[in-house]
């Protein structure tokens, strides 16, 4: 064993000396970061041996993702991963970095992704993996599934590992109840992972967007229907304190704003360093006192969800989102250090026609050098002020 791996086996069982296993799922205490790093470190092999491989990564990455906060949780994830079957140099090429654009005569500051693989060549890679072939009939699941979904066939993959004691269990990162932690198969960073049901969304209350996506015109779901999925208060209150206590931040796409499986609800999760703190705080502006308000910070339309618990954010964003999608609303969502940021589009002219902006725009996480998606942004996001929030208020 090298010095390195050595070091970081040392690290990682200092993290977790003393703590002991809280009681067992009820929630908030179940997802308090010392819960959440045991059961990361629940399989003893993640404390006596580290390989060579794992030890580099976490090594190379140090400098990005401080292995004292996310050790744990990376090496999990690298672990996930390769149990999926994706090899961990699927990222090798992606890097941060800052970088500005000016829109509306200011300087915009963004924080952008290079190197990892364009949105269509990901897509054909997605298309090209061979569907999982379940091994017991759909029925004699812990949940919901439907087999030609791709999330689906990754809880199925996992639960029939569980039960068949097979490797492949160890694709999933974190079980939480009714929710799971698994790794992006497909992913652009380090961490990058997804946060999503056991099962399969309920689409009796919703529009299938998937027979109308060449429709040029609006469609107006029938009374009761939406076209994206309603979020459960329930769905927000684990997501948070997950990000919380992991120190990750969380996306999520729109079925008609960059959501690629528009019938399986996801949260798209990575490590916050990708954002600083100091980055988002400079997008919120001046802080506010109250748990809602606009960001000062972004030329762009944002609200700002706050409060002092994942209950209370989850509390108020839950209603104004419900009536955002019943009033057939398209926005995206972004979780980032107790804050849930709301970003708006001109819904109208999006109609039933996709557009692919997608979930970072309010941390200015997108590449500005892109000029095509700086079009699309111009064209289809309001600017701070123009949107009217006082619709889905009160
Ligand atoms: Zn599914």
């Amino acid at each position: 064993m090298d010095t390195g791996t050595h070091h970081l086996q040392e690290l990682l069982t200092r993290t977790h000396t003393g703590v002991r296993p809280s009681k067992p799922h009820s929630s908030s205490e179940t997802y308090s970061r010392e819960s959440l790093l045991l059961r990361l470190n629940g399989r003893s092999s993640f404390r006596t041996s580290i390989s060579p491989e794992e030890s580099k990564f976490l090594h190379e990455w140090n400098g990005t993702f401080p292995t004292e906060t996310y050790g744990a949780y990376l090496l999990s994830w690298h672990r996930a991963l390769v149990a999926s079957g994706t090899p961990v140099s699927f990222i090798d090429n992606s890097s941060l970095l800052y970088d500005s654009v000016e829109i509306q005569g200011k300087r915009l500051q963004c924080i952008a992704l290079k190197g990892a693989l364009h949105y269509e060549e990901r897509n054909r890679l997605i298309k090209k993996r061979a569907p999982y072939r379940f091994e017991r009939p759909i029925d004699f699941y812990d949940s919901r599934l439907q087999k030609s979904c791709p999330l689906c066939q990754h809880v199925a993959e996992a639960q029939d590992s569980q039960l068949l004691n097979k490797k492949a269990s160890g694709s999933v990162i974190l079980s939480l109840g009714d929710h799971v932690l698994l790794p992006n198969r497909f992913p652009t960073l380090p961490g990058a992972s997804l946060f999503l049901s056991t099962s399969h969304d309920d689409m009796s209350s919703r529009v299938k967007l998937s027979e109308k996506i060449s429709a040029k015109e609006l469609i107006i779901p029938a009374e009761g229907k939406t076209r994206s999925r309603i979020i459960d208060r329930r769905d927000f209150v684990k997501l948070f304190a997950l990000c919380d206590a992991l120190s990750c931040v969380a996306m999520r796409n729109h079925v008609l704003e960059g959501q690629s499986i528009p019938t399986h609800d996801h949260f798209h999760v990575f490590p916050s360093e990708i954002i600083p703190e100091s980055f988002v705080l400079s997008i919120i502006g001046s802080e506010s006192k109250l748990p809602l308000f606009e960001a000062k910070g972004t030329p762009f339309s944002t609200l700002c969800v706050t409060g002092s618990t994942p209950d209370e954010i989850a509390s108020i964003a839950t209603s104004i989102l419900q009536r955002m999608e019943e009033q057939n609303e398209v926005y995206t969502l972004a979780y980032a250090y107790r804050h849930l940021f709301i970003s708006s589009r001109w819904s109208k002219k999006i109609g039933s026609m996709p557009v692919r902006i997608g979930c970072g725009l309010p941390l200015h996480y997108f590449d500005p050098s892109n000029r095509y998606f700086l079009a699309l942004i111009l064209k289809y996001c309001p600017l701070a002020g123009e949107y009217r929030w006082g619709r889905f208020l009160t």
